[in-house]
């Protein structure tokens, strides 16, 4: 019955231990694979704003007022890019820990009651502070229900897509926050106006480490945890998270939160 990797066929006990030890063997070298590129790609990624921000300064120290100042803004935008990278990279380990570096399966959640306007003003809050130049609309439901859920995580989630919608449009167009009361359960909706993702692309964003060309193409960088992050952490939460694009006219990532994640 067994055809193990180390070349013998059993059904005894010897069979299903050295099975195991097969799939344990797997396992061990997917998550070392998996930790070396995420190691490679968060290196790579954490190189370019530090050199960016330090290449900032000089010119800050040396110019007037003004130069000074849009240097401080572009080492504002460098450094909320770093520090989503750092939160990232530190949810994937949390994350990991349980799956075995397969970013996949059911992570635990560490649930409590959530105050649901409380989380969204918090991640306004940033949002404002990184991205100045972006209009914010902010369109809440006059009550939203509380969330059992896990308030870490689900910073995570709304964070990077307001991180997505500043990074992937330009200054002065609008970033759209929406939640509303959805049947039993909220949904969310974070819209941009920007350069948006070709319908080819649309199915594989989200997979860890999947950059599309054209985000490639653009200042900023990033490493491609952060949607394939959020994913897990709806999924878990027992929601869906769904993208619309339209190349070059914007993207709306819609969460829905059901019945069960609001008491
Ligand atoms: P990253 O850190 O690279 O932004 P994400 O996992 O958050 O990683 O997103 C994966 C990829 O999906 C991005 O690199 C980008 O190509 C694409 N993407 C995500 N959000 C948007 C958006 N709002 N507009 C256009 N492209 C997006």
């Amino acid at each position: 019955k067994l055809d193990t990797r180390a070349g013998f066929r059993r059904d005894d006990e010897l069979g299903e231990v050295a099975e195991a030890f097969d799939e344990m063997a797997g396992r061990i070298t997917h998550l070392l694979r998996s930790q070396k590129e995420l190691l490679a790609n968060v290196s790579h990624e954490l190189r370019t704003p530090l050199a960016r921000i330090r290449v900032a300064l000089d010119v800050a120290s040396e110019g007037d007022a003004a130069t000074a100042r849009e240097m401080l803004s572009d080492i504002t935008e460098d450094l909320s890019e770093l520090e989503r990278l750092v939160e990232d990279v530190l949810t994937t380990a949390r994350l990991d820990l349980s799956t075995g570096g397969t970013l996949a399966g059911t992570p635990p959640l560490r649930l409590e009651h959530v105050d649901t306007r409380a989380l969204v003003d918090k991640a306004v809050s940033r949002f404002r502070a990184n991205r100045p130049g972006h209009r914010l609309e902010v369109d809440l439901d006059a009550t939203l229900p509380a969330l059992e859920a896990d308030p870490v995580l689900l910073r995570r989630v709304l964070d990077n897509l307001l991180d997505n919608a500043g990074k992937y449009s330009e200054p002065g167009t609008t970033v759209r926050l929406l939640a509303r009361v959805d049947g039993p359960g909220l949904r969310f909706e974070v819209a941009d106006e920007g350069i948006g993702i070709d319908a080819g692309d649309l199915a594989r964003v989200g997979t860890p480490f999947f950059r599309t060309d054209r985000s490639r193409a653009r200042k900023s960088g990033g490493v491609g945890l952060g949607l394939a992050l959020a994913r897990r952490i709806v999924d878990a939460h027992g929601g869906t998270l769904a993208l619309e694009s339209r190349p070059g006219g914007g993207t709306t990532a819609r969460i829905t939160l059901p019945a069960s994640a609001v008491p």
